[in-house]
């Protein structure tokens, strides 16, 4: 079987195909942290469908509430119609993460993926401050599209003929230039009229920056941005697409640093497996007159079944609690790891389910993924060369194989190390 897939897919599949070359593997069927492939090899899942798979694959719940919807014929595309589907979401969505947090979002459905929501953010927010210039940080991913891409700092994905980096300007990310702190640089572009530089609409940031490579933001320096922000009237998105849905430990990344942001975008595990993104918007800036920004896909009912089901974990203590004991488990298993290694000045860095460790050496870090897979371990890696292994099992990922995924890890690094 996999040789034809392999052949078909080579044929057939555009060149900028990614995945299928880094894990050329036909797979077949997953169930919680297990992938299956074509060939009977099992997985543990570290990888988690780049954070989409928070519940794991096939999260329970979701499966039964799609098959009852999909057995009842229940509507499957309506646009942006009403449905009991979408009516359910957002009545849970509030009741079990707005309400207990007292949080008062609008909530705009806009597509299937992340960057659909990055892109509804921008476009908002220059329009409510009615200017065109955004702030990014260093190191940063918010999509693919133009508008989202002109905010991503990875310079692979660019090419001088997008014109992209238009009215965007990108100040480092804390920690970028090791103690300094770099509000300070925002502080003076946002204070100074001399550069000319002309004042923006918003600040766009993650809390942790993911695919940039595990860099955790501290609370003080959050606080700091969204206090200039006030401060100059300019907003404050925080993409919580990947560390959101919990994978921060709280629901969102941002709750630890107290942020109140203008806007939040939310896509990955907010489909429960499925593609779903949305933009939650202060009450305030929802300044869109109606079917101004469209899409047909906004807002999918399967979706919106998979995320109602997914979300009730949030009402279930053990589930919550249970974020914390595996964060403990991770932590401590990988500190451990560093120490093994501790001449070769590599660094962990995290929170909650998200844990990056960097061997600062994207070669390095592709061997020891390829020997995890031939190990039975997913694995991915992140950073502008890939340099940091990047740990993120699905939050309820059962402790035998959190500890088992883990001990695979340490025997595939060992044996690349010897
Ligand atoms: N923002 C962040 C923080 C992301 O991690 C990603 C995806 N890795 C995106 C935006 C884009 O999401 P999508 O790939 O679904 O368009």
């Amino acid at each position: 079987v996999s040789g034809s897939a392999t052949d078909t897919i080579e044929r057939m599949e555009s060149e900028v195909r990614g995945y299928s070359r880094l894990f050329p593997h036909v797979f077949q069927s997953a169930s919680g942290s297990t992938l299956t492939t074509a060939n009977g090899q099992q997985l543990i899942d570290f990888f988690c469908g780049a954070g989409s798979l928070n519940y794991g694959h096939n999260p329970a719940a979701a499966k039964q509430a799609l098959l009852e919807y999909i057995s009842q014929d229940g509507i499957q595309h309506s646009l942006d119609m009403m449905t009991e589907a979408k009516t359910r979401f957002l009545e849970t969505f509030e009741r079990t993460i707005l309400q207990p947090r007292s949080m008062n979002y609008k909530i705009q459905f806009t597509g299937p993926t992340g960057t659909n929501a990055v892109e509804a953010a921008l476009k908002l927010a220059k329009q409510h401050r009615k200017r065109s210039h955004i702030v990014t940080f260093t190191n940063a991913y918010h999509g693919h599209s133009l508008g989202s891409l002109a905010v991503t700092g990875n310079q692979y994905y660019h090419s001088e003929h997008y014109g992209s980096h238009n009215n965007v300007s990108f100040l480092p990310y804390d920690g970028y230039l090791d103690d300094f702190d770099t509000t300070i640089l925002l502080e003076k572009m946002l204070s100074d009229t001399s550069s000319g530089m002309p004042l923006p609409a918003a600040i766009v940031l993650e809390t942790i920056q993911g695919e940039g490579g595990i860099h955790v933001a501290s609370d003080a320096w959050l606080q700091r941005v969204q206090s200039l922000c006030r401060q100059h009237d300019v907003l404050l998105i925080v993409d919580d697409i990947q560390v959101g849905n919990g994978r921060s430990g709280d629901f969102f990344s941002f709750e630890k640093a107290g942020l109140n942001p203008d806007m939040v975008c939310l896509s990955k595990s907010i489909g429960g497996g499925l593609p779903l993104s949305l933009l939650l918007i202060r009450p305030e800036c929802d300044v869109w007159q109606p079917g101004q920004h469209t899409g047909t896909f906004r807002g999918n009912n399967l979706a919106f079944v998979a995320a109602n089901a997914v979300l009730n974990h949030w009402n279930d203590a053990s589930f919550v609690n249970g974020i914390w004991d595996r964060s403990k488990t991770l932590r401590e298993s990988l500190s451990s790891i560093v120490q093994e290694h501790s001449h070769e000045n590599w660094e962990l860095r995290g929170r909650g389910m998200i844990w990056g460790l960097d061997v600062r050496d994207g070669r390095r870090a592709r061997k020891v993924i390829d020997r995890a897979f031939q190990n039975g371990l997913m694995l991915e890696s992140s950073g502008s060369d890939d340099e940091v292994l990047k740990f993120m099992p699905a939050l309820n990922i059962p402790d035998h194989q959190l500890h088992q995924g883990l001990q695979l890890f340490r025997e595939s690094l060992n044996a690349v190390m010897c």
